[in-house]
């Protein structure tokens, strides 16, 4: 693993952006939290403040609620035609792609991920996403129902889809523009009003993203954007009795204390939460294709992706040559600052990421796992961990039963496909699986038998807008992106009435 040098030139507007302490956005305004605290956001390459941004708490978030509250109930927002919706969020999706390298370095900085990743996934997968949603504005239609129970055609009964009303969001920190688009452009589309909190390890993007919301045209209150702590601001945003609707992306562990807090108006809830993916190559595969595909399928984003492809079950046959292979290209990943145009792959986003990602690491070799490339920390500054292919591991280890989000891939043989398929499920999760072969209506037949709600056959981390995404199990609740993401965000009413 080489050590990437040489930053590119900071955009100016990023370079101001970072020097002042950034504000929350409530009713259109930019204002200070309500305590006049602040919190300090840091670069994960140097462990050195960033910027301080305004800290949210219960009372941010109480009058952010009311303001989310009126725009939907008296304001401006469900008032609007559909077609007036989606040409405001069309407008937000071209201002996006008009500051796209501003945003593309201010993720970077915040969140550490390579400039060059930000630049070709984290903006564009954002554009997209309001363009496709702002299509969707015109499209969320009902149904007519024919009614029996009272004789054929003596009723006209039909149902409309409607806003949910007030949602509260809670997003991660490992893709922070593009989750807080995943989460808003969906809401926009139906009809609601927001409260969006970032993660306080990255919110910036999400406030400048908040800049841009008004200059759309998007009415004061639509969207307010808290930044603040999750025990705090998003615990005060999950608990309340105002919000129709949380939708939340992280830890499973969080989310369990969501679904708890939603409980008290039994809000609407919807989550995305963990994963411990198996990625399955066959004797058959395209091995040249397969090897580079399975590094990807955990390297990218560090590791840090939820539907990462951490369990690597490999058909004995081809087993040393995949570990060689994905072991060969962690060795040549270039570890550095997002900024710098070599890096590959950054730190991960804090220090508790790193305690918690070596603490996996000095479990794992505990219990007799050995490294085939990395197993350590890099460096001595920066929260970076060297990309890891552990083996010698079984399925009751830590390492291969619990997400590490981390740049870390368990490799195992497997001779058996019911077995390996057994194993494959064997987890409380269910968000995401690779299969690799050539026989495709083998592809299909072990795609069937894999409870994760994506199966990516022959590739790796694909994803669209137009692509359902979520899980299975302890995976989440709901799905994101796709039409199916309206549903969460829209209640449906039956009417009817008698014609005859
Ligand atoms: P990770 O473990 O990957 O850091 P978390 O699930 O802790 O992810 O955090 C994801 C989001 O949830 C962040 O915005 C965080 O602030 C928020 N969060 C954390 N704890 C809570 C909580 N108790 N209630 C509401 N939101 C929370």
């Amino acid at each position: 693993m080489a050590t990437a040098t040489q930053a590119v030139t900071l955009d100016q507007n990023v370079a101001r952006y970072v020097a002042k302490p950034r504000k929350m956005l409530i009713n259109g305004q930019w204002v200070d939290a309500a305590s006049g605290k602040t919190f300090p956001t840091y670069n994960p390459a140097t462990g050195d403040v960033l910027a301080q941004v305004a800290e949210g708490d219960r009372e941010d978030i109480n009058r952010a609620v009311d303001a989310a509250r009126a725009a939907f109930d008296q304001g401006p927002w469900r008032k609007l035609s559909h077609s007036e919706r989606s040409r405001m969020m069309w407008k937000l999706a071209d201002l996006v792609e008009k500051h796209a390298e501003e945003f593309a370095q201010l993720e970077s900085l915040d969140n550490s991920k390579p400039l060059t990743i930000a630049r070709v996934a984290d903006v564009p997968g954002t554009v997209d996403m309001f363009r496709y949603m702002a299509g969707w504005a015109t499209k969320i239609e009902g149904n007519t129902i024919p009614l029996s129970a009272q004789g054929n055609g003596k009723f006209l009964a039909y149902t409309l889809r409607e806003p949910v009303g007030v949602v509260g969001q809670i997003i991660p920190w490992n893709f922070p523009l593009l989750m807080a688009a995943w989460k808003l452009a969906p809401a926009l589309a139906a009809g609601c009003c927001v409260v969006l909190k970032p993660a306080e390890q990255t919110p910036l993007t999400a406030l400048l993203l908040g800049e841009l919301i008004q200059e759309a045209g998007i009415p004061d209150g639509v969207v307010n954007v808290v930044p603040g702590y999750g025990e705090t601001a998003g615990a005060a945003l999950a608990a309340h009795p105002k919000v129709d609707k949380v939708a939340f992306t992280g830890s499973t562990e969080v989310g369990k204390l969501i679904v708890q807090a939603a409980a008290g108006n039994l809000k609407k809830v919807s989550l995305e939460l963990g994963g411990k993916s198996p990625n399955l190559v066959f004797d058959d595969a395209d091995i040249e294709r397969t090897i580079p595909g399975a590094a990807m399928a955990i390297f990218f984003n560090h590791g840090q992706c939820c539907c990462a492809g951490s369990r690597l079950y490999v058909e004995s046959k081809q087993f040393d040559k995949v570990v060689d292979g994905v072991s060969q290209i962690a060795s040549k990943i270039k570890i550095g600052s997002g900024l710098e145009p070599a890096t590959d792959m950054g730190p991960l986003v804090s220090q508790e990421q790193l305690n918690r990602v070596c603490g996996y690491l000095e479990s794992g070799f505990a219990e007799g796992a050995k490294a085939t490339v990395g197993g350590k920390r890099h460096g001595e500054r920066g929260y970076f961990v060297e990309p890891t292919v552990l083996v010698n591991t079984n399925e009751r280890m830590k390492v291969v039963r619990e997400e590490i989000f981390g740049p870390v891939v368990t490799a195992t043989p497997f001779k058996d496909i019911d077995d390996l398929v057994a194993k494959a499920n064997d987890t409380e999760y269910g968000l995401a699986a690779g299969v690799w072969t050539r026989d495709i209506a083998k592809a299909h037949r072990v795609a069937s038998m894999l409870k994760a709600g994506t199966v990516w056959i022959n590739c790796y981390n694909v994803f669209d807008a137009a692509l359902p995404f979520g899980g299975y199990k302890q995976s989440g609740w709901g799905r994101e992106m796709g039409h199916e993401v309206l549903e969460l965000y829209t209640e449906v009413k039956a009417v009817c009435l008698p014609i005859s």
